[in-house]
C-alpha cells in the first residue's frame, strides 16, 4: 500500500548508520517529500524535472522548514493500496458510523466470509509503529476515491488520497447509470474537493493494464486513461500511474501530454523491463518498487539501475507481498524481521495474517534495494 521518493541531501550526514537486525524506526513511504522543496532533479538524459514547490501538494503536509531539517531518523512514506485502507474499519471501529463497505479483506473477510475482527485501525497501528509518516491512499474507482479521502480526513496527516479509477475498473465508466460523464464530473468534484481540503495529493490510480484484459477490455482502458489524464491536467495533480503490459501505449500517450504535466508523478509497482524504466525516467516519472517489482533476477537488474532521487518504495498492500520464493529473497540481509502473521483463521489484533500485505513491512522493501544496488538503507530513504 505505499511507495517513497528522493529527498534532501542533508539528511543523509545526519543520519545514524543501522546496525544489521536493527529495526528500522520510521517508515517513509510515497509522500514526494524526497525531493528538496525548490530544487529539481535531472534525468539520465539530462531532462530537468520540475521543482518541487512549498505548495506542490504531495509536500503540502510537510512546511518546507521541516522538509529541510536534517533529519535524526528514517522515515518511510507509504502509498496505501485500496484495500487496506477502505474506511470500513475505521468508520466501524472509530467512528461508529455504518457505511456500504466494499473492501472486505481489513475488516477481515476474505472471499465473502468472515474470519475475522476488522482491524484496519490495527494495521495502521502497526505502520506508524514500523516508522510510516504518510500513508498514501489508493483510490481506484469512484466509491474507494470517496473512501480514501474519508480515511485522509479520518487520519490527519497521516493518510493522503489518490482519486481516480483504475484501469481494471474501467468499465464503470460506461455501467455508470447516468453515464460515463456523470462518473467524469463526480470524480471531479471529489477530487477538487480533496485537493482544496489537502486530503488528496496525487490524481489516479489510473493508466493501463493488459494483463488484465478480461476484467476491463483494452479500447475502454484507452479511452478511459485519456479522458482521465485530461481531467489531471485541468486539476494540475501529481499522476499515480499504473502500467502492466501495455508499455507503448502507455507512454505514446503520456508523452504527448509531457507540456501539461509539469508535476509528472510516479509509475508505481513497476514490473517493466530496462528500457521501458529508462524511458519512465527520462519523461520525469517516478518508478514505484514494491515487492512485485523485485520478484525475477530481471527485475532485480532493473531495480539496481533505477537512479536513486527516482525511485520510490512501496509496499502496495495487500498485495506484493515479498515472499521467500521471489528473487528479492536474497537480498534481506539486514532487514528486520517481519512481524508475526498467521493464518486468517487464527487472527489476533496483534498479528498480521499470512498473504496481506501491509505497509509495516516496508522497511525489507527498503533493505532489498539498499542490498541490490549495494549502499546503505539510509541512502535509499533519503534519495
Ligand atoms: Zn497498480
Amino acid at each position: 500500500m505505499f511507495r517513497i521518493f528522493a529527498e534532501l541531501p542533508q539528511i543523509r550526514s545526519s543520519l545514524p548508520k543501522l546496525r544489521p537486525g536493527v529495526k528500522l524506526r520510521k517508515l517513509v513511504t510515497q509522500d514526494y517529500s524526497y525531493y528538496p522543496v525548490g530544487m529539481s532533479s535531472t534525468t539520465t538524459s539530462g531532462t530537468a524535472t520540475p521543482a518541487r514547490t512549498p505548495d506542490d501538494p504531495l509536500i503540502a503536509g510537510l512546511n518546507a522548514a521541516d522538509v529541510m531539517k536534517p533529519r535524526s531518523t528514517l522515515r518511510y512514506v507509504d502509498v496505501g493500496q485500496r484495500q487496506p485502507f477502505t474506511c470500513a474499519g475505521v468508520f466501524a471501529d472509530q467512528s461508529q458510523i455504518g457505511i456500504n463497505l466494499s473492501d472486505p479483506i481489513f475488516r477481515g473477510i476474505y472471499h465473502g466470509k468472515r474470519s475475522h475482527e476488522h482491524d484496519l485501525s490495527k494495521v495502521v497501528q502497526r505502520a506508524v509503529e514500523a516508522g510510516c509518516r504518510k500513508l498514501m491512499v489508493t483510490g481506484s474507482d469512484l466509491q474507494e476515491s470517496r473512501h480514501a479521502v474519508q480515511l485522509a480526513e479520518d487520519y490527519p496527516g497521516l493518510c493522503y488520497a489518490t482519486v481516480g479509477v483504475h484501469p481494471c475498473s474501467a468499465k464503470s465508466f460506461e455501467a455508470h447509470p447516468s453515464g460515463p460523464d456523470a462518473l467524469m464530473s463526480e470524480l471531479r468534484e471529489v477530487a477538487t474537493k480533496a485537493k482544496a481540503a489537502g486530503t488528496a495529493v496525487a490524481f489516479g490510480e489510473f493508466g493501463l493494464d493488459y494483463d488484465r484484459l478480461h476484467l476491463c477490455p483494452k479500447e475502454t482502458q484507452l479511452t478511459y486513461f485519456k479522458e482521465q489524464l485530461d481531467l489531471a491536467v485541468e486539476l494540475h495533480m501529481p499522476l499515480f500511474l499504473h502500467s502492466r503490459a501495455a508499455a507503448e501505449d502507455f507512454e505514446s500517450i503520456l508523452t504527448a501530454r509531457l507540456d501539461e504535466l509539469p508535476k509528472r508523478g510516479v509509475v508505481h509497482s513497476f514490473t517493466g523491463t530496462m528500457e521501458e524504466m529508462k524511458r519512465i525516467v527520462d519523461m520525469g516519472f517516478d518508478v514505484g518498487i514494491n515487492g512485485c517489482s523485485l520478484k525475477t533476477d530481471e527485475n532485480i537488474d532493473v531495480v539496481r539501475e533505477v537512479p536513486l532521487e527516482r525511485l520510490q518504495i512501496e509496499t502496495d498492500g495487500p498485495w506484493c507481498e515479498m515472499r521467500p520464493s521471489h528473487a528479492s529473497a536474497k537480498y534481506l540481509q539486514g532487514a528486520p524481521p517481519p512481524p508475526k502473521a498467521v493464518k486468517k483463521e487464527k487472527w489476533t489484533a496483534e498479528t498480521m495474517v499470512k498473504g496481506r500485505n501491509e505497509s509495516c513491512m516496508i522497511p525489507r522493501v527498503a533493505y532489498a534495494i539498499a542490498n541490490i544496488k549495494g549502499i546503505t538503507v539510509e541512502e535509499v530513504c533519503e534519495a
